[in-house]
C-alpha cells in the first residue's frame, strides 16, 4: 500500500460521521436477543452511503438478523472480513448516570454498550465506507458483517459460518484498548439437574421424599474450588476454571416457586468453564461428571442429569447458547503484523499485545478457516471503564482500512 492510499482513506474518514453512527447505534438497547432494530440502524446508515447490506435472520430465530455485505474485489486476493457484535452487556451497577444518555465530554463518549462493542462496529463501518468512497481497487473481496448473540457464545457467528459467509481473514474491533489480542480463552456451559421426590410439608413425617435442592447443594459444594486435571498456560491465569453461575429449584421442570409448601423435586445449576485455546471440552465434561458421581456414590436416591449445551430454548437459562473457542494466532502471522505496521503509521507508537480470559467470535471464524484477530478502540472490559475515546475509534477505522487493502491484495 502506498502513502497515497493512506491519505485517500483518511480523506474519507470523518470523525463527526463516526460519532453520529455511534449515537444512532446507542439509541437501541440491543441486549440479546433484541438486536434487530440496532442492526436495521446500521443497515440504514450504510444504505445512506450507497451500500445495501442484507439482514439475514439466524436459523430458527426469525426476526433476529446478522448484517452482511460483500464488496467485490478484482480477483485472486484474500477475502477480508470486518466483524462486530451488536448485542450489549447488562448495565453494571458502577455505571454512573443514565446509561441511555449519549454524553460527550473532553473527547470521550459516555454511553452504555459502546465499549463492547458498538464503537468497534462503528470503526469497522467507517473503514468500510472509506474504502467504498475512495474507490480503492483491491484483489480480494471485503466483507462487512455484524452479528447477534456474541455474548451468548456466538449465535450470529455460528450462523455466518454455517452459511459460508466468512472470509479468509477477519478483523474484529472488540474492546482491546488498541492492543493486539491474538490469544484468548474459550468457554462452555453445562446445566446440571437433580431430580427428587416432592412431599407436602405437613405430611413429611409419614411419607418418603427426596429434596432435589439439598442434592444440588452437595454438588455445588463439591465443585467449589474444584481444580481441573488439565494442562495450564501462564497467559491464562487460573484457567481452566469453573463457576456455578446460577441456580434454581422448585416443583417440576418449570421450578414452580409459588407452591413452596412442597419439598422441591427439581433443582438446577448452570456451570461455566473458561478454557484454553484447544481445550478438550469432552474431557472437561468427563471431569465434572466424575465429581458429581463421587457425590452421588452410595446414595440410591441421588438422581442427576447434565445438559450440554444448556436448554437453549429456555429463557430461564439463556446464557451461552453455543460453545466458544479460544484462539492462538502466532505473533509473526501476517494478520498481526499488518495491524502492527499500520498502528505504527497512524498512531506513531508501538502497539501493545495482550491475551485474555475473555472469549469472542474469533474462535468460530478461526475454526472455520478464517483466521481472526481482535483489535479495537474500547478499553478492556475487565477493568471498570465506561467511557470511549473518540480519537481511538477514528484511528482504529484508519488502521483497519489500511490493513484490509494490504491483506486483500495478498494471494488467496
Ligand atoms: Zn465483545
Amino acid at each position: 500500500m502506498t502513502t497515497d492510499t493512506g491519505a485517500q482513506i483518511d480523506a474519507h474518514i470523518d470523525e463527526d460521521e463516526i460519532v453520529e453512527l455511534m449515537r444512532r447505534l446507542h439509541q437501541h438497547q440491543s441486549f440479546p436477543p433484541h438486536e434487530a432494530s440496532a442492526m436495521a440502524e446500521l443497515q440504514a446508515w450504510l444504505a445512506e452511503r450507497g451500500i445495501n447490506a442484507d439482514l439475514i435472520d439466524v436459523a430458527d430465530e426469525p426476526g433476529r438478523p446478522n448484517l452482511y455485505y460483500k464488496m467485490d474485489g478484482t480477483g485472486g486476493g484474500k477475502t477480508v472480513m470486518y466483524n462486530g457484535h451488536m448485542d450489549i452487556d447488562p448495565v453494571p451497577m458502577y455505571f454512573e448516570g443514565d446509561p441511555w444518555e449519549f454524553k460527550i465530554e473532553d473527547g470521550m463518549i459516555y454511553a452504555h454498550g459502546l465499549i463492547n462493542m458498538k464503537a468497534g462496529v462503528a470503526a469497522a463501518a467507517a473503514a468500510f465506507i472509506a474504502l467504498h468512497r475512495a474507490g480503492i481497487r483491491m484483489r480480494g473481496d471485503l466483507l462487512m458483517t455484524a452479528v447477534v448473540g456474541e455474548l451468548q457464545g456466538g449465535v450470529g457467528a455460528v450462523d455466518l459460518v454455517q452459511r459460508g459467509l466468512i472470509g479468509d481473514v477477519c478483523i474484529i474491533p472488540e474492546p482491546t484498548g488498541m492492543e493486539l489480542l491474538p490469544l484468548h480463552a474459550g468457554a462452555i456451559q453445562f446445566l446440571v439437574h437433580t431430580i427428587g421426590e416432592a412431599a407436602w410439608i405437613g405430611a413429611m413425617h409419614n411419607m418418603s421424599y427426596v429434596n432435589a435442592a439439598e442434592k444440588l447443594a452437595r454438588i455445588i459444594t463439591a465443585l467449589e474450588g474444584f481444580e481441573f486435571d488439565s494442562p495450564r498456560r501462564e497467559e491464562f491465569p487460573g484457567l481452566p476454571r469453573l463457576i456455578v453461575g446460577g441456580i434454581n429449584g422448585g416443583i417440576g421442570r418449570q421450578y414452580a416457586h409459588w407452591r413452596a409448601s412442597y419439598v422441591p423435586d427439581f433443582a438446577s445449576a448452570i456451570l461455566e468453564v473458561r478454557g484454553l485455546p484447544g481445550q478438550d471440552y469432552d474431557d472437561i465434561q468427563r471431569q465434572i461428571e466424575d465429581v458429581i458421581r463421587s457425590v452421588a456414590e452410595g446414595d440410591p436416591d441421588f438422581k442427576w442429569e447434565i445438559e450440554r449445551p444448556p436448554a437453549t430454548n429456555s429463557p430461564e437459562w439463556q446464557s451461552l447458547k453455543t460453545e466458544a473457542y479460544g484462539i492462538d494466532l502466532p505473533p509473526e502471522h501476517f494478520l498481526n503484523q499488518t495491524i502492527v505496521k499500520y498502528h505504527r503509521e497512524v498512531r506513531n507508537e508501538e502497539p501493545g499485545w495482550i491475551s485474555s480470559n475473555a472469549f469472542n467470535d474469533s474462535g468460530h471464524y478461526t475454526n472455520a478457516g478464517c483466521e481472526s484477530l481482535c483489535y479495537g478502540p474500547g478499553g478492556h472490559t475487565i477493568i471498570r471503564e465506561y467511557g470511549i475515546e473518540i480519537k481511538r475509534v477514528v484511528d482504529c477505522a484508519k488502521i483497519i482500512a489500511r490493513a484490509a487493502v494490504d491483506m486483500a491484495n495478498m494471494d488467496k
